[in-house]
């Protein structure tokens, strides 16, 4: 195990009101004491307690600054700790920063702050992985998942999983060891139904689209033909005057962006250029990157005036956008429905329950649309598991425990099922790291930002 003593700047680089500058290791009280003269009679050097005063270099004033001592092993790593609160100027953290090297720490790497938590036995494998989605979580949801998930939520259910395996491997194991006592046929009618269960369980946390959205947010791209309303409908959702609203046909050049935020779920929104045959170049390729924003978004809402009567315009995106996750909106119900919009309509194969009658302009029909968008986001179960590699590993279990049921039902000798039992609990241990290797370790923290 490593032991040296790591230093690293904590808080984002840059310019901020502070900046945390973290020390960990055996040295980490000395070097404070090294750089750290206390102001007036405060009792200092005292575990967990804050103390004011300055950073002195070569004779020189750092800064003034809050500094606190966690001693080991109650600390973030489970080794010395200390924390410096300083001015958050670049200058100021740099010549710190310095200052604290010089006396005796190295720079950290990547994550190596938590890799020491996790190498201490603090947190495992999963939870070291919560720090870091915690840290990069764009929506309250997705900070719920990661921080269920550092409380030892994902811990929980692959644990229980293996617990539930094991015993299962237990049961296999007896029949395989006496034969003369345990009949076989009835071992495995038991056994194999609770393999397949199991196996699906498991199968079911990995929801890698729910994931996704909890992570990443859904994307949801806004379409139309020009002048139907899509500037406005993206205004009106964020609030803020975005996108340019003006009546003369093909303004909105380029794609429009922004997120908001419905019951902890980020939507991101994006206005396209209208779909249309230009021979101007620079709305030529708005409407190539339109074409491309279409396709890839989770979700299309297709803005439609409903006080006109649709044409070919309206049918070309409809065709684009057939047979995807998509959203009608009738917009400018204030302007009532003209005619020939109701008779074009039922000869579209538009599902009813995908269409909304609204009207921007008036604000009628914005709050069921927020409704429809966070219930097309999904609700992930408490089980769902957030990160790749945990799906992948759970996969991986869930496939092999399938196998070996199979096998099992289809009257294949026990201990070739065993081989597959064994690969599943080895990948489930992959999870929280109970069997792990260096490169794991590696390539899991090389994901860290420096300084976590
Ligand atoms: P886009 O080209 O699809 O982005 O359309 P805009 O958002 O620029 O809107 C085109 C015109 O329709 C503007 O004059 C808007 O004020 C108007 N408009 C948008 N929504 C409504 C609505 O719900 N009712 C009415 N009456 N006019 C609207």
């Amino acid at each position: 195990m490593n032991t040296s003593t790591i230093a690293a700047l904590a808080t984002p680089p840059g310019r901020g009101g502070l900046a945390v500058i973290r020390i960990s290791g055996r040295e980490a009280e000395d070097i404070l004491r090294r750089l750290f003269v206390p102001a007036g009679r405060q009792e200092v050097f005292l575990d967990r307690m804050l103390m004011y005063g300055h950073i002195v270099a070569e004779g020189r004033v750092l800064d003034e600054c809050m500094a606190v001592i966690m001693r080991a092993p109650r600390s973030y790593t489970r080794e010395d700790v200390v924390e410096i609160q300083v001015h958050g100027g670049e200058m100021v953290v740099d010549s710190i920063l310095k200052a604290v090297l010089a006396a005796g720490a190295v720079p950290a790497q990547p994550g190596e702050f938590t890799r020491r938590a996790f190498e201490n036995g603090r947190i495992d494998l999963s939870q070291a992985e919560a720090v870091m989605q915690l840290i990069s979580a764009t929506g309250q949801q997705a900070a719920g998942a990661a921080l269920r998930q550092l409380q030892g939520g994902t811990l929980r259910f692959v644990k229980e999983a293996q617990q539930d395996l094991i015993a299962l491997m237990a049961g296999v194991t007896a029949a395989i060891d006496y034969p003369e006592e345990i009949e076989e046929a009835e071992a495995v009618g038991e056994i194999a139904p609770a393999l397949t269960a199991l196996s699906d369980r498991l199968a079911a946390a990995c929801d890698r689209q729910g994931a996704k959205v909890l992570e990443e947010g859904l994307q949801v791209v806004i379409c139309g033909k020009p002048n139907a309303g899509k500037s406005s409908l993206l205004n009106a959702l964020l609030m803020e005057d975005r996108a340019i609203v003006t009546d003369i046909p093909g303004t909105t050049r380029d794609t429009v962006a922004g997120s908001i935020i419905i019951d902890g779920i980020r939507v991101h929104l994006t206005d396209t250029a209208g779909i249309r045959d230009s021979g101007e170049t620079v709305e030529r390729i708005g409407v190539q990157r339109a074409r491309e924003a279409i396709i890839s978004a989770d979700v299309r809402l297709m803005v439609l005036d409903m006080g006109q009567e649709p044409d070919h315009e309206d049918e070309a995106i409809l065709s684009l956008i057939k047979g995807r996750d998509n959203l009608y909106v009738f917009n400018k119900s204030d302007l009532g429905e003209h005619p020939g919009f109701a008779a074009w309509l039922k000869g579209q194969a538009i599902p009813v329950d995908a269409a909304m009658t609204l009207s921007t302009l008036a604000g009628t029909g914005l709050d069921a649309l927020r409704q429809w968008l966070r219930q097309t986001a999904g609700n992930p179960g408490e089980n769902a598991l957030t990160l790749a590699r945990h799906m992948n590993l759970a996969r991986q279990a869930a496939d092999a425990l399938k196998k070996a049921a199979r096998a099992m039902a289809e009257g294949l000798p026990l201990d070739l099922c065993a081989v597959d039992l064994n690969e599943a609990l080895a990948a489930l241990g992959q999870i929280t790291g109970d069997n792990f290797s260096e490169a794991l370790l590696d390539e899991v923290f090389s994901t860290f930002c420096v300084g976590k």
